[in-house]
């Protein structure tokens, strides 16, 4: 136990996911005062707004805090330059090779974790040196993994073949979820969606209400064939299956999608052109809350529904 706790130094094992256009400093810094850890959305930032949300979010919060990095993101050389000066100590690196950073981040005293969706690449980072592996299933919002794999069948699989400290993601947005991937061995639990619609998140209030009003069966991972991507539904998802079922070619689809999607559908609040990402969970969301709000019910949740089953089977 504590594991997650004693590598961040926070109090609940309980990690607020890096999303593009949604979780700037406001969001971490809160996450973090909350007791969790917070951790800014690097990838829609440019490296001079990365800088100014760094600093906003050491003015906020004197807990730890940390960057989500996608590797494929363009300026990265810049992005893991200013981390640095910046004195950032904890960096989750996610979608490239855990290989490439890892070393010279942790050169550097920086606590690196990265995010995958299968057992190889688990194992590929815990040989790069990691202190830590998040484990998504095909649950999570955003981008996700080919292979499908739910966090249900995920976890124990990963947690049998590596011996660094787990961090489930994917599916979980209550006390009760955190309390499921706990009893298949994660130590820690990674929650987006949930803080997606927090008062702190950036994203635009319009994105924040149609995840409120969003049912079961909404959201659909898309875009295979380029980078799947789990997306509420909505007329610009429709426009991407009509092609993906007439058998359109990478271009097509490339050309579809186009440049800012991301940025249009989550900041801009165009809910109807822009791109949506966002987790299966968001069906059991149904109320925009702070951020203390919400971690007090997780672990208030949480502590409630271990003492319920503390008995076994009788
Ligand atoms: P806020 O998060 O309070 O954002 C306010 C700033 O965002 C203002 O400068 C405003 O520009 C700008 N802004 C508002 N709407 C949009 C939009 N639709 N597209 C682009 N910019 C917009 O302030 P911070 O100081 O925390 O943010 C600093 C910078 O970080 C801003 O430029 C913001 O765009 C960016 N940001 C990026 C996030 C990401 O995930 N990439 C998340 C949050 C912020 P104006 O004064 O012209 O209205
Ligand atoms: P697009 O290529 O469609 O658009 C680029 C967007 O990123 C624009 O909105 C642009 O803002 C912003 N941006 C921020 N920094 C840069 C930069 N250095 N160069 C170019 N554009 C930049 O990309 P997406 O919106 O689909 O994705 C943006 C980034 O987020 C990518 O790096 C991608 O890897 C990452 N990503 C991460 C995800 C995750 O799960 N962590 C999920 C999806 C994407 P502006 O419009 O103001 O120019």
């Amino acid at each position: 136990m504590d594991t997650i706790q004693r590598l961040f130094n926070i109090k609940y094992p309980i990690i607020q996911a890096g999303m593009i256009w949604c979780s700037g400093w406001e969001l971490a810094s809160a996450v973090s005062n909350a007791g969790g850890l917070g951790l800014i959305g690097s990838g829609s930032m440019y490296p001079e707004i990365l800088r100014e949300h760094i600093q906003k979010c050491k003015q906020a919060t004197s807990k730890p805090f940390g960057v989500n990095v996608p590797l494929l993101y363009p300026n990265i050389e810049e992005h893991i330059k200013i981390i640095i000066e910046e004195n950032v100590k904890i960096v989750f690196t996610s979608a490239g090779n855990p290989k490439t950073w890892t070393n010279h981040l942790k050169q550097h005293g920086i606590t690196v974790v990265h995010v995958v969706s299968n057992v190889k690449f688990a194992i590929k980072c815990q040989e790069a040196g990691v202190d830590a592996i998040v484990a998504e299933g095909f649950e999570a919002g955003g981008h996700n993994g080919r292979e499908e794999t739910t966090t249900l069948v995920l976890i124990p699989q990963v947690k049998k073949a590596i011996t660094v400290p787990l961090i489930a993601a994917g599916g979980i947005s209550t006390g009760k979820a955190i309390a499921a991937v706990f009893a298949l061995g994660a130590q820690g639990a990674q929650i987006g969606s949930r803080f997606v619609t927090t008062i702190e998140s950036s994203a635009h209030i319009n994105f924040k209400n149609a995840v409120v009003n969003a049912k079961e069966g909404d959201t659909q991972v898309s875009l295979k064939q380029l980078t799947p991507v789990r997306l509420l539904k909505n007329s610009f998802y429709q426009k991407v299956d009509e092609l993906e079922k007439k058998g359109a070619a990478i271009e097509e689809l490339s050309n579809l999608l186009g440049r800012g999607r991301a940025k249009k559908g989550m900041f801009e609040g165009n809910l109807e052109d822009g791109e949506l990402e966002i987790g299966q969970v968001s069906g059991g969301i149904d109320k925009i809350q702070t951020v203390q709000e919400v971690m007090d019910e997780l672990i208030l949740e949480y502590n409630s529904v271990i003492k319920n089953m503390s008995n076994g089977f009788l």
